[in-house]
């Protein structure tokens, strides 16, 4: 068996040197326990915060401990109630080849559903995070206009493509590279796209959103939030569900420069975490996977192959190497 620890905190942007892959035993199933072979490991945005010590909402990662997170894997022996061999189980232990868990941490997937790795990404947390940040954090409705950043990620190419089907009137994404922007606006149906390496956010989010902007789903943070307000419709509406742009800041960054436009435009800032929207989840699926079924949502991974790339696959992700869902597969 293989797994990732943590080997030390970065300072600033994480390198290889911060991870140990290591050689293990491969662990036995406790009485009442699940011994599960993974086959796909997700990398997402929030492993950068629990690599450093600081507290925040999920436990920091221990140096010299396995990185756990999302994954995906079959079931290879069985001691519990309900689960048996074979079946395929979502859980919480990943960045290993094997892990054992008690049947609590353990969801077992209909693989009819979807490919199961969609249980990772559109069906999936960040799907959930894109569905509650959009409708129950920003109250977005028929005849919005929309601006996501970090739009051909995990998280912002769903956003989008449910912005577009509940009716917003304009979709706005920005995204790091030109053929993501592609992507955007000739597969995803966004109805403007630009990327924010090109040109300031604010003159092309200006030209991208004539009318301004009613709802801002923000990724990114910094530069990107600082346009958005500036762009904002009066009693606009900004969720604020990331700040990739700071996760690697070794000093404090300041605030949007403009935030004083907050009482006149009467706008509302909200964040959130997907956790504290969980009780939507049924009501996400029953809507949202008819759509990915018949082809309606499009949803895209980017796959890197063997748990040993599973570092790189995540360095990856924060410099935007991925297109959709960064996924390791095992
Ligand atoms: P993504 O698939 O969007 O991957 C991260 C992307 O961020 C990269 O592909 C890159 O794309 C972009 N990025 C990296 N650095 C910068 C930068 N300096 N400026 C602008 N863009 C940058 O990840 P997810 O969809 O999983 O997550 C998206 C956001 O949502 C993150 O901020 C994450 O922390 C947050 N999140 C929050 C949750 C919550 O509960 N609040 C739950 C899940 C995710 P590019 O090429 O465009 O730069």
């Amino acid at each position: 068996a293989t797994e990732v620890r943590l080997a030390s905190r970065p300072e600033g942007a994480p390198t290889l040197d911060n991870f140990d892959v290591v050689e293990v035993d491969v662990p036995k199933a406790g009485p009442g326990q699940i011994l599960v072979r993974n086959t796909w490991l997700s990398v997402d945005p929030y492993m950068r915060g629990r690599m450093s010590a600081a507290k925040s909402y999920v436990a920091p990662f221990e140096v010299g401990k396995v990185m756990d997170g999302g994954a995906i894997g079959e079931v290879i022996e069985s001691n519990a109630d309900g689960i048996s061999v074979g079946d395929v189980v979502l859980h919480g232990l990943g960045w290993r080849t094997h892990a054992v868990l008690d049947p609590a941490g353990a969801r077992v997937l209909d693989p009819e559903v979807a490919p199961v790795q969609a249980h990772l990404s559109v069906l999936g947390m960040p799907g959930l995070t894109a569905y509650a940040g959009l409708f129950d954090v920003a109250g977005m409705k028929e005849g919005d206009t929309v601006f996501v950043s970090g739009a051909a990620g995990a998280v912002g190419s769903l956003v989008g493509q449910l912005a577009k089907l509940r009716g917003a009137k304009r979709v706005i994404g920005s995204a790091g590279s030109a053929e993501k922007v592609r992507w955007l606006r000739e597969e995803l149906g966004f109805d403007a796209a630009f990327n924010y390496k090109d040109a300031p956010v604010r003159e092309q989010l200006r030209e991208a959103a004539p009318d301004g902007v009613d709802v801002y789903f923000d990724n990114v943070g910094g530069e990107h939030l600082e346009a958005a307000i500036g762009a904002l419709n009066v009693h606009g509406r900004i969720a604020v569900c990331g700040m990739i742009s700071q996760y690697n800041a070794t000093e404090p960054t300041p605030a949007p420069r403009n935030l004083a436009q907050i009482i006149a435009k009467r706008f509302t800032m909200r964040g959130f975490l997907v956790g504290d929207h969980a009780h939507l989840r049924p009501k996400f699926l029953d809507e949202v996977a008819p759509l990915v079924r018949e082809g309606k949502i499009v949803y895209t991974e980017t796959v890197v192959d063997g748990i040993q790339r599973a570092p790189q696959a995540f360095l990856d992700l924060l410099s935007g190497g991925n297109t959709g869902k960064m996924l390791v597969r095992l």
